[in-house]
């Protein structure tokens, strides 16, 4: 008995003291990341979410984003993963210009991304995405996303965080000029997801990647289609920019190198799961099989490998090379 009160005192001990650890986090203002513009070419700046999964401690701050100061207006891709982290960004971007933000374009629709939309939409920044995004927006795997990081990353995601529609849809290339400034909005999908954008600024030679390139971390693969995305990695590289901004990781200036990790890591997925399925190998067992050392030490390997590895067994398995 008297055992059994000890080891309930001190189960009630560590779960006050895992509810401390929960709380603090986010109750000291200096524990959050820190979020700082970094400028990478005369107009062009980004902030750099940390390469980790996305938590209640560091806000979502899980993703980059970028901004563009033009003569009348800042155009901002991507809104970054909960409305206050949003906020922040606002906040960074006043510290470098006055002048207000006009527009912003979105990568595309994944959660880390999109869910600091409603603060831009409440500052009446107008919001620029491919028409593909709709239908991953009127899906119940959208809701079911949300739902669950209304639990996972509250308070920074709750019930008032909305999932938010563009105001212009695109369904083709677009160039966008803003105070004079060039920007060539480019489809790139379906290739991490359906409605994928990339942003290029010719004038400085800045490439806007979105997560077509992923940095020092593994790529997320998910529901890719990663042939598709193989040959979108080529047409960036074909544009020669000589900085590109990730949607994961710092800034990148040795861009045909910085591009080989995801196009590498694409290839190593659909060669080793793709000759499984081929040869009706059982997932399990391809996946054991499979030599996976040079991605092994990467960042988020261990979350999402597997699920990669799978996804793409599927693919491969239903539509072949
Ligand atoms: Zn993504």
């Amino acid at each position: 008995m008297q055992i059994h009160q000890s080891i309930f005192r001190r189960l009630r001990m560590l779960a006050l003291a895992g509810a401390w650890v929960l709380i603090t986090p986010w109750a000291n203002a200096e524990d959050i990341p820190v979020m700082t513009a970094r400028q990478v070419s005369p107009s062009a700046w980004y902030v750099e979410g940390l390469l980790a999964a996305g938590s209640p401690a560091n806000q979502n701050f899980i993703s980059n984003a970028g901004f563009v100061v033009t003569p009348q207006g800042v155009v901002v891709i991507d809104a970054l993963g909960s409305p206050a982290l949003a906020t922040r960004l606002m906040a960074a971007i006043r510290k470098v210009t006055a002048v207000p933000i006009t527009h912003l374009i979105v990568t595309h629709y994944h959660a880390d991304h999109i869910y600091g939309l409603q603060s831009f939409k409440a500052a009446g920044v107008r919001i620029v995405a491919h028409r593909a995004a709709l239908a991953y927006l009127n899906s119940d795997a959208a809701r079911l996303r949300l739902n669950a990081s209304r639990q996972e990353l509250a308070p920074w995601v709750d019930a008032q965080t909305q999932l938010v529609e563009a105001d212009e849809w695109l369904d083709g290339a677009r160039e966008l000029v803003v105070g004079g400034t060039s920007f060539q909005i480019k489809p790139m999908g379906p290739s991490h997801t359906p409605e994928d954008l990339a942003v290029f600024l010719p004038h400085e030679k800045v490439l806007f990647a979105g997560d077509l390139v992923f940095r020092n971390r593994l790529p997320f693969v998910g529901q890719a289609d990663s042939g598709h995305w193989v040959r979108a990695l080529d047409d960036l590289l074909a544009l020669h920019a000589t900085v590109i901004v990730p949607g994961h990781g710092p800034v990148s200036k040795d861009v045909l190198e910085d591009m080989q990790l995801t196009r590498a890591y694409l290839a190593h997925l659909r060669a080793t799961m793709g000759q499984a399925a081929k040869n009706m190998e059982p997932f399990e067992e391809a996946y054991q099989a499979a030599d996976w050392t040079r991605f092994e030490q990467l960042p988020m390997f261990r979350f999402i490998n597997r699920m990669n590895a799978y996804n793409t067994y599927l693919l491969m398995e239903r539509d072949g090379n």
